[in-house]
């Protein structure tokens, strides 16, 4: 099954907003194992939105199309649609009604305009609407099929999940694309992709030789590290799942301590579950990160059980008099150190974690921009500090290192366990 992805809007051209909705679908259409080739962004013009949904017709079995589907005189892809089926479009009195209802809710009237959102290219379904005024469409194009979904990034997810989703799969399997596919992000931090290809290469030529089934797949995720993506079909959901599993397993085995979680598991989520595991407290000192390694910790539900605080000793005097920093350059292993030490005995922990580096424009100590140094105080052993080069400007420096911190605290964590 092949879909494409047409993003209406002339505010896409003009770079106004960020296509996140075309990402989005992307991003589900390869997680439902469902192949989507090209993506097209489309302003509101009905000649062009008919030229973008005819060539995606021709090349696939079917298009998401996201916005234009509103009240206002430029949201014209139900005309569109109904051109490209050479069909009328015919008001739906029902979907009127609701409408109206959901203006009456408000204490309001119905714009006439808004009833063009009840009209419906003949021979399509409307996807009720729950969250929006638009409707969205599934509307049949000879065997392929062409879904219209708000511009307005939640009401397009919800319908997505709630509406397409299921339809595309009930298609794959009329398709003779029977069974489950099913897939597993495997995240992975610290590798280049071309690294981790290299390490994956052996696998991926064994599965493309063995009939590509599983596949592996590498998503680069920037500052949160490389996705390994395994999608696996079968014939039913505990075989896939046996497929997913002993796949995993593979690729654990080439890529090593460099895994961190897998689907929904963060860094942060998988520093919590170790620290948890050691029944170990956990205190920060943030010099070049500012808070971002405490605002990430926080993510984790019940982090009150292992996280004790953080100091953000941005000022060079609070170093040296909150934390006991020794007199010196700050960007140092020495400052790194003794943050470590410092943050663990004023808050109390039984885990030191500190960072410290120089985020730019500027050089500060000598040291050039992207220059962190990560300072670890875990248990008897003696702390120790590790220099980072980091890449990017200010920010990216920054991101990069509160997650590069964890990924050490992680790493050593396991150690320790010997896990
Ligand atoms: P509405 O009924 O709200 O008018 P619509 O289907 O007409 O929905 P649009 O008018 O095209 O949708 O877009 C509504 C808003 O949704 C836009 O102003 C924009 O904020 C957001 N949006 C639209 N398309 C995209 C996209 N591809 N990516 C991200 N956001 C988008
Ligand atoms: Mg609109």
């Amino acid at each position: 099954m092949r879909i494409e992805i047409v993003a209406v809007g002339t505010e896409l051209l003009l770079g106004q907003i960020a296509d996140t909705n075309s990402a989005w679908l992307g991003e589900q259409l390869a997680l439902a194992g469902v192949d989507s080739h090209f993506h097209q962004a489309v302003g509101d013009n009905q000649a062009r939105i008919v030229l973008a949904l005819r060539t995606a017709l021709a090349r696939g079995d079917g298009v998401v199309v996201c916005g234009g589907l509103g009240p206002t005189h430029d949201d014209i892809t139900r005309e569109a649609i109904a051109e490209v089926m050479h069909v009328p479009l015919v008001r739906d009195e029902a979907i009127v009604e609701r409408i109206a209802g959901l203006f009456s809710s408000r204490g309001r009237e119905m714009p006439a305009s808004n009833g063009r959102q009840a009209d419906v290219p003949a021979g399509a379904e409307p996807i009720a609407q729950q969250l929006g005024t638009a409707p969205g469409l599934v509307c049949p194009v000879g065997n392929k099929v062409v879904y219209a979904l708000p511009g307005v990034p939640y009401e397009m997810q919800e319908m997505f999940t709630r509406a397409v989703l299921p339809d595309l799969r009930r298609r794959m399997g009329q398709a003779g694309e029977t069974g489950t596919i099913v897939s597993r992000v495997v995240k992975t931090w610290g590798l280049s992709e071309s690294g981790l290809g290299e390490l994956l290469a052996p696998r991926i030529e064994a599965l493309d030789a063995g009939g590509s089934n599983p596949t592996i797949a590498l998503l680069a995720s920037g500052i949160e590290g490389i996705k390994v993506r395994i999608t696996a079909k079968a014939t039913d959901a505990p075989a896939a799942a046996a497929m997913l599993e002993a796949e995993e397993a593979d690729v654990r085995a080439l890529v090593g301590d460099h895994v961190f979680g897998v689907d929904d598991e963060t860094m942060e989520s998988a520093v919590a579950t170790l620290l948890s595991l050691d029944g170990h407290s956990l205190a920060l000192a943030e010099s070049v990160t500012g808070g971002l390694v405490a605002a990430r910790l926080v993510n984790v539900p019940g982090a009150s059980s292992w996280f004790r605080g953080g100091v953000v000793s941005y000022a060079s005097a609070v170093k040296h008099e909150v934390l006991g920093v020794p007199e010196g350059p700050v960007v140092s292993e020495a400052a790194a150190r003794a943050m470590a030490e410092g943050a663990r005995r004023v808050l109390q922990a039984d885990v030191g974690l500190a960072v410290t580096g120089v985020a730019g424009p500027e050089e500060q100590d000598g040291r050039r921009p992207g220059t962190v140094v990560v300072g670890l105080a875990i248990g008897e052993a003696p702390s120790e500090a590790v220099v980072l080069h980091l890449p990017g400007d200010r920010d990216r420096v920054r991101q990069y290192s509160a997650i590069s911190a964890l990924d050490l605290l992680r790493r050593r964590l396991l150690a320790a366990g010997e896990r």
